[in-house]
Formats: structure tokens, sequence, C-alpha cells
């Protein structure tokens, strides 16, 4: 093998996705990111590119370990585990893969919230359990159609959970940093603001610093007793622990989440309650839009690595 070029990190990529990368650029290897610091010299000083999946941070000490490094090609379009300002301050490019999986996860959080609505996972429980044959039934739930809903953040994501749930009827509201063009949704300058207007939430905010616990104790406690909580964005954006304290008494109605703190390692409370839906963190994971995923991701190495335009740069 020749120097190599890029170096292929992180814990989730999976056989074939890097299958992918080692064979459209020749020289590539694997390193997972507690292993970079033990490379050799000579190694670290051939890297260019790096390829990451998953969330294991990325900071200005990793960095600094590659002299040459130009791109760090981040899988998914959340980077917040990729320290941007340090990248910029050491003028390495980081590009993330927008778009491609907005339908997948929009797709996802409608799903959890018609599952809570309706009570789907008791219902597939009672029929496999044998208790509806046996003459029992599940209690009446709850219609999801002409729901009060808020987007917390209609960003690219947000906006296409937005346009799924008005085709349900639902009452649309969000808020986000500025007010955006809309067939007539209700704009709300902040969560607690539309969190007393609404009963169901939907988070659909970037991670990182800025918006931690942006869903706040004061944002959960306002929705009421008919609140339902969906999070496809980050675990961080959402006060966990007021989420737990509010489920556990019955404060809210439920909660669809797909991602969580400390995740896959989740907080135990969860795994007690049954108002809650819990998904493992696969907003984006279909086949169809992992492998678009992936080819933005090269495309955007093979940019760089011939001197173009990125095609996705964060900054
Ligand atoms: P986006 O288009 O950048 O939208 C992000 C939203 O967050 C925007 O509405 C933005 O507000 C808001 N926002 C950003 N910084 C903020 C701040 N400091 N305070 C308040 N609001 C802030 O991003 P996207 O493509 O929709 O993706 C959103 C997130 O979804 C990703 O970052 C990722 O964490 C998550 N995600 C999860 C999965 C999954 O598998 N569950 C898959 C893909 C993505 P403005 O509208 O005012 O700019």
């Amino acid at each position: 093998m020749s120097d190599p070029i890029l170096l292929i990190s992180g814990d989730s990529f999976s056989e074939q996705e890097r299958t992918r990368l080692e064979t459209a650029l020749a020289s590539a290897f694997v390193a997972g990111p507690s292993d970079m610091a033990a490379l050799p010299d000579a190694v670290r000083s051939s890297v260019r590119a790096i390829a990451v999946k998953g969330h294991h941070p990325l900071g200005g000490a990793e960095m600094d370990l590659f002299p040459n490094l130009g791109v760090i090609a981040n899988y998914g379009v959340g980077y917040d585990a990729i320290d941007v300002t340090a990248a910029t301050e050491r003028g390495i490019n980081v590009t993330n893969t927008p778009d491609v999986l907005n339908d997948d996860v929009a797709d996802l959080a409608v799903a959890m919230l018609i599952a809570q609505c309706r009570n789907m996972v008791a219902g597939d429980d009672l029929v496999r359990s044998g208790r509806w044959s046996a003459g029992e039934n599940l209690p009446l739930n709850r219609q999801m159609s002409g729901s009060t809903v808020g987007i917390v953040g209609l960003g690219r994501i947000g906006r296409e959970i937005a346009d799924r749930l008005a085709a349900f009827k639902c009452d649309i509201h969000y808020t986000s940093r500025s007010r955006k063009e809309t067939p007539g949704w209700t704009f709300h300058a902040s969560p607690e603001e539309m969190a007393e207007a609404v009963d169901i939430l939907v988070v659909a905010l970037v991670g990182g610093v800025e918006t931690e616990k942006h869903v706040s104790r004061q944002v959960i406690d306002a929705l009421g007793p008919r609140g339902i909580v969906i999070n496809i964005s980050r675990g961080s954006t959402i006060d966990e622990a007021a989420l737990l304290d509010a489920l556990e008494e019955g404060r809210i109605a439920g909660a669809g989440l797909d991602v969580f703190l400390n995740e896959p390692k989740i907080d135990p409370r969860f795994l007690k309650l049954d108002n809650v839906h819990l998904q493992p963190h696969q907003g984006s994971g279909s086949s169809e839009t992992r492998g678009r995923m992936a080819k933005l991701q090269l495309a955007n190495i093979e940019a760089f690595l011939a001197g173009d335009p990125l095609k996705t740069p964060v900054n």
C-alpha cells in the first residue's frame, strides 16, 4: 500500500461502507478514535482526509496528530461530536451529509407519534400474547390526526416533519431562531411560549452546547397532561432528567425517542416506563438513505483530494 491518505475512523462503519471507501480510495486504512495517537509518525503525516462515523468526540488534540489533514468528512448531518471551531482554526474542512436523510428521519418522527397516540406497541403485544383472541381488548387511545403540534427547530428535517403532519390535518406551530415562510403556521419566539399552546412537541434541533437542554424542565412542565415529546435530534437538546420525572409522575402523556444521552447505554429509568416509545437512533437507518449518505461522504473526500469545491461543506 502506498502512503495512506485516508483514515477511516468510527465505531459503526459497516463492512460494506468500509470496503466502499477503501476501494474508492486506494490508500486508506482503518483506526478507531482511541488508536489514533498510537499510529507511527509517518502514517499520521500522510493522512489528508478522515472519514468519520459515530459520535466519538473529535477535537483539536486529535486533529493535531495529523499535520497534513485537510478534510474531516462526517457520515451524518449532525456533526456536534466534531470541534468545528478547532478544525477551522487549523484550516481543516469539515463536511456532513445533509438533506439525503430528511425523509427517513421525518418518517420515523411521525411513526413514533402515531405509535404513541394509538398505543401500537401494546396492541402488537395484545395480539401476540394471545390475550386478544382470549377476549381482551385494547383500551381506547388517542387520535393523532388534527393534533396541535409544535416543531422545535424548523430546519431541513423539522420542515419535512411539519409538512407530513400538515397532511395529517395537524395545526402546526414552530419555534426557530428566525421566522420562516410557511403556509400560515404559527411562529413562537421561544419553546416555553410554544409549549403553552400545543399538546405535542417534536424536537428537530441541531445538537451541541448551544442547544443543550433547549427543551427545559419549564418547557416540559408547560406541555401538560396531554403532552407528548418526540425527539429525533440529539439526547442533549432535552433536559432528560426533567423529561423522565414528568413521564414517571404522569405529568405528561408520553414520549417517542430515537436519541438519548449516553446512548446506547441509556438511562435505565426509560426501560421501566410504559408511556415511552424507544428507538435505537435509527432515524436515517434505511439501506437506501445510508447508501446515499455513504456516497455523499465519499464525494466530499474525492472533491477535496481533486481540489474541487466540496459538495456539502460545514465550515
Ligand atoms: P438544520 O437544517 O440545520 O436545522 C436545525 C434546526 O436547529 C434549525 O431550525 C435551527 O434554527 C435550529 N438551531 C440551530 N442552532 C440553534 C440554536 N443555537 N438555538 C436554537 N435553535 C437552533 O439541521 P437538520 O438537517 O434539520 O438536522 C437537525 C438535527 O437532526 C441534526 O443536527 C442531527 O442532530 C439530528 N439528526 C438525527 C438523526 C437520527 O437518526 N435521529 C438523523 C439525522 C439528523 P434556525 O431555523 O433558526 O436556523
